[in-house]
């Protein structure tokens, strides 16, 4: 094995002679030598391996507003990465040079989990996010990361489709802060044509995170005209997640822009974004927000009990904020579903790259 290359546990011997991985609802079936559909798992000296730790596809500070989280430490720095390959296969994939990627070139950069803690803290983060591609199949490395940010006084965000096997996904959330699961849809026929999934796992990960654990949660659905985004289906989602889940997720309705194998569709208009927001709220969602377009109205958040503009945003800039540090509206007093810490952070809409040396 080299340096990037460790084993894991989550993997069993089927009776054909192949060995399982068991960490996502894929159930990759493997022969020596075999990767599976992630391409960063594989089958080597008769066990399964992970072969990307300490490497990535480069590391960005973002504003938390782009993860999108809007009600976790808002306005704050998070250093972003993600590495190669993904265990979906969306054909609108809006990271596909990452995610479908093949060459070990992808992974340029290459960390320490102590190098990643250290450079967050450097930069002024308050968080490190597993984003770009799905943490879940770099789970060993993305918990060590974690780890050795929270030993810095860093959170962790994991960026994630949510699709992912109950043991594992147990493991995996008892180390991180916050997380943003991308729904991408609420049928099974378009979890199976379009992104070569299923539904009901992602589902039970909602279910997970919203009542088995502490970890804040916000949803993200792209809406991709004439795929997913019927007044029916944003209907039947958007009572599901107000019913199972409550009224205090946050969802975030992003629009589409076309890429990957889906050239053929056109950019969500941003009245497709507004009429999810409206359905959402009709359900008795009290944040439903719209993203990848300037609306103010629309990403701005409101006190649900007095309507007061608690922070007001257009894009990644915040604007007018009216919380106290506790995350209380100032008008009447009442709190905030999120997690709050003093004042907004000022990072604002900077995208910064950066480089981090192993020392
Ligand atoms: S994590 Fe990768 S190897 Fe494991 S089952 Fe999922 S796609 Fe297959």
């Amino acid at each position: 094995m080299d340096g990037s290359t460790v084993g894991t546990a989550y993997w069993h011997r089927t009776g054909d002679g192949r060995v399982q991985c068991d960490v996502c609802p894929r159930a990759c079936r493997l022969n020596e030598g075999q990767r599976g559909f992630c391409f960063v798992r594989m089958r080597q000296q008769d066990a399964i391996v992970l072969t990307t730790y300490g490497r990535s596809s480069g590391y960005c500070v973002d504003p938390i507003e782009k993860k999108p989280l809007n009600h976790f430490l808002p306005g704050s720095a998070v250093l972003s990465f993600g590495t190669a390959g993904c265990n979906l296969g969306c054909r609108f994939c809006q990271n596909w040079d990452i995610s479908t990627s093949r060459e070990t070139d992808t992974l340029a950069d290459e960390a320490a989990p102590s190098a990643i803690a250290r450079a967050a803290a450097r930069l002024g983060c308050r968080s490190v996010a597993f984003t770009y591609n799905d943490p879940v199949i770099f789970l060993e490395y993305a918990i060590d990361v974690a780890d050795a940010c929270r030993d810095a006084g860093v959170k962790a965000v994991a960026v994630t489709a949510g699709y992912m096997c109950a043991q594992p996904r147990a493991e995996f959330y008892r180390h991180i802060d916050a997380a943003n699961v991308d729904l991408k849809g609420f049928t099974g026929d378009f979890y199976r044509r379009t992104c070569l999934a299923s539904l009901d796992p992602v589902l039970e990960t909602l279910l997970y995170l919203r009542h088995e654990t502490g970890v804040w949660l916000e949803i993200t659905n792209l809406l991709i005209p004439g795929l997913n985004d019927s007044d029916a289906e944003i209907d039947a989602m958007t009572r599901w997640v107000a019913g199972q889940l409550g009224p205090d997720v946050p969802v975030h309705f992003t629009a589409f822009h076309p890429d990957f194998k889906m050239r053929d569709r056109p950019a969500t208009p941003s009245a497709t974004l507004t009429r999810a927001r409206r359905i959402a709220s009709d359900n008795g969602l009290r944040y439903a927000y719209t993203g990848n377009v300037h609306d103010p109205a629309g990403q701005s958040t409101r006190c649900h009990e007095c309507g007061a503009v608690l922070i007001e945003r257009d894009w990644y800039r915040l604007g007018a904020w009216q919380l106290t540090g506790d995350g209380r509206c100032v008008t009447c007093g009442t709190p905030l579903a999120g997690v709050f810490d003093g004042p907004p952070g000022t990072w604002g809409p900077r995208r910064l790259p950066v480089r981090i040396a192993n020392q």
